[in-house]
């Protein structure tokens, strides 16, 4: 039990991935930087890299560097869906944004089946948005997931698409008892891996999942804009042909043949010419998190969170606000959500203090727990501060701003 800031300390001292927190480059060690959910820190390793493409890869071996670059969609892929997703190699491909890679996942599961588009009514906007512009281009429906879950939608169903980690509560969905739902109704189960992904342990083969998408540049550290991945369970690919036929998946891609014939496998999924350097930046933060090892990373996210829970029973509970997360740390994964009616005021003057949480409408404020960069006694001072900027209403002075924000 933490009760002290010399608690937390002690915790710092004795976690055994404590030391991780010096592969990264970390210019300002007093800012409190609770936003690692939304954007990872910057691997040192990752800054050597990118030096190493530039110079020799692109500056000096230019188009013929090609020769090295041409299977980084695949390798990178295998590193990422072998050690953190469950997957065998050739099931998981580095590409586009995870919007995109939404966009032709619905739309191949959609394709490939009779029946309606189901997401849940809050899910990332971008998650929604691309069902409905796939429901809207098939003429399908577009469902809310009810609440009473699968059995209450009385329409036939293509594919059910849904978050592993809630991106405002960090709540973690039953990936398995969701997936066998969708596959009893017929369905493809589709799962966003984006907050999940180097976070929480996932075992996509093992649940039985049939497709998945997430993205690289929140707790993988793969760096702002980093390319997304896309997952499609091998005995699938077969079956399913995305929808954006480019040259990147061409059989004989220099061959340039008169009509579209796609390669076998996960490099079918691939459109246009992948982000090189990006995806070099993305391979850095893979590796750093596939050697810390998800279980180390889980077991670290949980003690994080569980002290986050407990200073705000201690601290905040009094000042107003609501624990917004499940209660039960074994159901949170990287990030946690605290309810006030001021939330968005509270995150500016908690920035202005040099403590970086996260707003999300209309009354959450986002709390990242990084377990690579995140301290315990960052969890400490963020809770702490914001205690002290609700006590002294230090909030009320960013209340007009943060109309214009919300
Ligand atoms: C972060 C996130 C995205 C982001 O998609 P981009 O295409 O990378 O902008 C999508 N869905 C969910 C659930 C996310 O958390």
């Amino acid at each position: 039990m933490v009760t002290t800031r010399a608690d937390a300390e002690a915790l710092d001292e004795s976690s055994p991935l404590a030391g991780f927190r010096s592969r990264f480059r970390i210019p300002d060690d007093g800012l409190v930087y609770l936003n690692g959910n939304s954007l990872g820190r910057l691997p040192l390793a990752t800054v050597d890299r990118l030096r190493r493409v530039v110079e020799e890869e692109w500056a000096r071996g230019l188009v013929r560097s090609w020769a090295t670059w041409i299977d980084d969609t695949t390798r990178v892929g295998d590193l990422l869906g072998t050690n953190l997703l469950g997957a065998r190699p050739g099931e998981t491909l580095m590409a586009d944004a995870t919007t995109v890679n939404l966009f032709k996942l619905l739309w191949a599961a959609a394709a490939d089946r009779p029946g309606a588009l189901v997401v849940e009514r809050d899910e990332f906007p971008s998650d929604r948005f691309v069902a409905e512009a796939v429901a809207t281009h098939l003429g399908r429906a577009l469902v809310h997931l009810p609440a009473g879950g699968l059995d209450a939608v009385d329409v036939p169903v293509a594919v059910v698409a849904r978050s592993v980690v809630d991106w405002r509560t960090g709540a973690i969905a039953d990936v398995q008892s969701g997936t066998a739902a969708a596959q009893a109704r017929g369905a493809l189960a589709l799962w966003d891996c984006s907050h999940a992904v180097g976070s929480v342990p996932l075992d996509l083969r093992g649940a039985g999942v049939d497709l998945a998408a997430g993205c690289s540049y929140k707790h993988l550290c793969g760096g702002p804009g980093a390319p997304a991945w896309l997952w499609v369970r091998e005995d699938l690919q077969p079956a399913l042909r995305q929808p954006v036929w480019g040259w990147w998946a061409q059989r004989g891609q220099f061959a340039t043949g008169p009509a579209y014939d796609p390669v076998d496998g996960i490099g079918a999924w691939a459109s246009g010419t992948p982000p090189v350097l990006a995806l070099a930046v993305a391979e850095e933060g893979i590796r750093l998190v596939a050697e810390a090892g998800i279980e180390d990373i889980r077991a670290r996210s949980q003690l994080l969170s569980g002290l986050a829970r407990d200073l705000h029973d201690q601290l905040l509970a009094d000042l107003g606000c609501a624990w917004a997360s499940p209660p039960e740390r074994e159901r949170v994964g990287g990030h946690v959500a605290v309810r006030h009616p001021h939330a968005a005021a509270v995150v500016l003057a908690l920035r202005a203090r040099g403590v970086v949480p996260d707003f999300r409408a209309p009354d959450l404020v986002r709390i990242g727990l990084h377990a690579l960069t995140t301290r315990f006694v960052d969890v400490w001072d963020g809770l702490a501060a914001t205690a002290e900027v609700l006590r002294t209403k230090a909030y009320e002075a960013h209340l007009e701003v943060a109309t214009r924000v919300t």
